[in-house]
């Protein structure tokens, strides 16, 4: 049930009405194509000239090196005269997912039962342009993204969000060891979780998804490359510990969650 805990030693079932006291979920979103239904790092590419990159530029990304490539793209804006808000009325005009408006709403109201955090390979700008925008940001405990801030020249800069030894892996970020050290340090102040709910969508998702523990739930977006990693591992017999809900919209997110707390 809900109710249960994995540490005893935090005092979960203590007493009557314990159990429901201190049934709390941990929501960890991912935030391109699964808040939004764009990539955001695309999507500012409507802010440079012709509404395009040139050759060479679209052309120098290597894999797993992400961060180095937006640099060089911030560096064209910069150069090509784009200003900072200019970049932020673009990136506010960025679509919400269907439902996703709803369910934000929705956990903004139950806060008492759900943490939030988003866990990103965007930037701390684009994330905080659109949330505050939509006025969501309220929602969301903590964002776990990329650094990025304009430079005193205009020019907007990010950096890798951390170092890690994760093989599988970009090179600035491994989603499974941030949620980790979140966990790590809710436990810390006596926070323990009835359940983890990932939602997400890319590849870079399977890491953390893979960390997750039987009671826990994988809910990956039907048609993008994390449903089609979660399953490729159930066909070569290694499938992933937790639960996988497959959504389509957030509405189904919303219902699963609704569900759950009414039990
Ligand atoms: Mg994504
Ligand atoms: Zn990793």
């Amino acid at each position: 049930g809900p109710g249960r805990c994995r540490s005893a030693a935090l005092g979960c079932g203590a007493g009557p009405g314990a159990a429901a006291s201190s049934m709390k979920f941990l929501l960890v979103f991912d935030f391109d194509h699964t808040i939004v239904d764009e990539n955001s790092d695309t999507w500012i590419v409507k802010c440079a000239p012709g509404k395009r990159l040139p050759h060479g530029l679209r052309n120098s990304y290597q894999p797993g090196h992400w961060t180095e490539y937006m640099g060089r793209v911030f560096v064209y804006l910069g150069d090509s005269g784009v200003k900072e808000e200019e970049m932020r009325r673009t990136m506010t005009t960025i679509p919400f997912t269907a439902g996703m408006g709803d369910l934000l709403r929705f956990i903004g109201e139950n806060k008492e039962l759900f943490d939030c955090i988003i866990v990103s390979d965007s930037n701390t700008v684009f994330i905080d342009w659109i949330l505050k925008a939509a006025d969501f940001h309220k929602v969301f405990d903590e964002v776990f993204t990329n650094p990025a801030a304009f430079s005193s020249t205009g020019y907007l800069t990010v950096q890798n969000f951390h170092a890690h030894h994760c093989p599988k892996c970009p090179k600035n970020l491994c989603k499974r060891k941030v949620l980790k050290e979140f966990l790590d340090k809710q436990l810390e102040r006596g926070v323990s979780y009835t359940q983890v709910v990932y939602i997400g969508d890319g590849g870079n998702d399977l890491c953390p998804v893979m960390s997750l523990k039987k009671n826990d739930i994988a809910m990956p977006r039907h048609g993008y490359t994390l449903e089609k990693r979660i399953s490729q591992l159930s066909q070569d017999h290694s499938p992933v510990e937790c639960s996988v809900l497959v959504w389509s919209t957030a509405v189904e997110i919303a219902s699963y969650l609704k569900l759950r707390i009414k039990e």
